[in-house]
């Protein structure tokens, strides 16, 4: 039993599998299909309530307790905004119309704040009203649970809550497995140098093939296997893999480099040195032809332990790089103190500069800060021509983005690396010339003159 005392029934079970499915975007599971978790409670639940109603949100937090939840309740949308960034809510229940502010605004908030938790909203608000509140979390990336009416049926909800909780039982139990039982792949996105007009190195992200729910990408599991330590187990296997693939790549490119995400929780092992060391080694490989991508957010969390363990991956050759980088709060003075190599500009500004100016700064600012700290720089969230032609304009080193290549089975590398040099047609391009690999040649021209010229910088300011 798990510590709550609260083991999912069958019929639960079966009415988990819309729920996963709502999560997840899938198609529906036959109920045979439907794995039952073991009774294992492997994450903390946490429910955060924005509500101005006092007894509503005693009547709430009483029967979620009941139920194995933490419980934090707040009528104030600032301590609510603070508790969603830090508290790591697994699900949120907000008043659509509060007194002064309202759901939708607060919708925004955690939609800016890329929130995980599942979104239930508490409303007396019309359906349309809903409906579109419904839409408008969705659209900013939110995991819109539903609705709860009032007045409040406490079983509704205490069902609702365990339902969230086995999901997250299934999916953690079944995460343990994934590993051993080889449903983990990897794709890998190509990365331009745009100084050479080169496809010098890859990305390589981690999917789980799951046996009943398809294919699940790597937010949906990875903040999981972060909170039972399963990340450890996944980092060694993602470092591994993707060193054995670099070995065999490398016989025809030698020069190429590919990029692992790390989590923030890994940079706490100090064993991760000399263990990440050993699969290079094993693989054949130099450590230099790997770099680390370790989120800003985890980066920052300035501790002795996570310098020490970053400083010492640098001794070994390990490249550092920033991910994410512009989402976080870093001061300057951290990221001088800190041993990276690179900063990876986050794709929320990449992809909107075209057409937002704020963005546009943003990214010129971090390309140039980037320079002068002596740092490389990589924008990522590359989606078209124009800003490709921006980004070289302004002098970032490397580009990466779905205009250059999708996240791609390991196979499709090599030829996709040969198809563009081939596109590219002379070994020495001057820096304007830059092909498109969804294109042959003659289409890529034909783009090239349509491309309407963008905003020069020196014009924004
Ligand atoms: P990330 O490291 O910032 O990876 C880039 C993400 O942006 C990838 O999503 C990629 O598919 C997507 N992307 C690339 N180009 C474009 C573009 O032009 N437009 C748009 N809209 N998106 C683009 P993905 O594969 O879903 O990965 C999401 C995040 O999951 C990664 O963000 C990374 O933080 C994490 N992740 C992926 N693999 C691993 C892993 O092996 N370990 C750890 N700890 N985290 C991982
Ligand atoms: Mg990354
Ligand atoms: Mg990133």
């Amino acid at each position: 039993m798990p510590p709550n005392g609260v083991v999912p029934s069958e019929l639960e079970m079966a009415s988990l599998q819309p729920l996963l499915n709502g999560i997840l975007k899938l198609p529906p599971a036959k109920p045979s299909q439907i794995p039952r978790p073991a009774a294992a409670n492997l994450c903390s639940n946490r429910l955060l309530i924005i509500d101005d109603d006092p007894d509503l949100g005693r009547l709430v937090k009483d029967a979620a307790q009941r139920v194995g939840y933490e419980v934090f309740v707040t009528k104030n949308p600032s301590a609510f905004m603070e508790k969603a960034r830090t508290w790591q809510p697994t699900v949120i229940m907000l008043d659509l119309g509060m007194p002064g502010t309202d759901g939708v605004q607060l919708l925004r908030g955690l939609g800016e704040h890329s929130c995980v938790a599942e979104v239930i909203l508490i409303s007396g608000a019309d359906d349309k009203v809903l409906g579109s509140a419904i839409q408008l979390g969705r659209a900013r990336g939110l995991k819109m649970g539903g609705v709860i009416q009032r007045p409040i049926q406490l079983e509704t909800l205490s069902n609702f809550l365990i339902r969230c909780q086995a999901a997250k039982i299934l999916l953690s139990e079944d995460l343990a497995n994934a590993i051993t039982a080889d449903q983990l792949f990897l794709e890998y996105q190509l990365k331009l140098d745009c100084h050479v007009a080169r496809m010098t190195g890859v990305e390589a992200l981690v999917r789980w093939r799951h046996p009943v729910l398809g294919v699940i990408q790597p937010d949906q599991f990875i903040p999981l296997a972060e909170e039972n330590e399963l990340i450890h187990r996944l980092t060694d296997w993602v470092v591994m893999t993707a060193a054995t693939q670099m070995a065999a790549w490398q016989v025809d490119n030698p020069a190429l480099g590919i990029a692992v995400n790390i989590s923030a929780k890994n940079v706490q092992d100090l064993t991760l040195p000399d263990r990440l060391h050993k699969f290079c080694r094993t693989a054949g490989i130099d450590c230099a032809s790997i770099t680390l991508e370790l989120t800003e957010t985890g980066a920052m969390r300035e501790a002795l332990q996570m310098m020490d363990v970053l400083t010492r991956l640098r001794l070994k050759g390990f490249k550092l790089s920033i991910d994410d980088f512009g989402t976080g709060f870093s001061s300057l003075v951290q990221l001088q103190k800190m041993p990276f190599s690179e900063v990876k500009i986050d794709r929320s500004f990449v992809i909107h500069m075209m057409n937002d100016e704020s963005c546009m700064i943003i990214v010129e600012i971090l390309i140039d800060l980037a320079s002068k700290l002596g740092l490389k720089s990589v924008a990522e969230g590359v989606e078209d021509e124009a800003a490709l032609h921006s980004l070289i304009s302004m002098g970032c080193d490397v580009a990466q983005g779905y205009h250059l290549s999708r996240p791609l089975a390991a196979d499709r590398i090599p030829a996709f690396i040969a198809e563009y040099q081939l596109i590219r047609g002379v070994t020495k391009a001057p820096k304007a010339h830059f092909p498109s690999p969804f294109t042959n040649a003659r289409a890529w021209r034909r783009r090239k003159t349509a491309t309407r010229p963008h905003t020069p910088l020196s014009a924004l300011a």
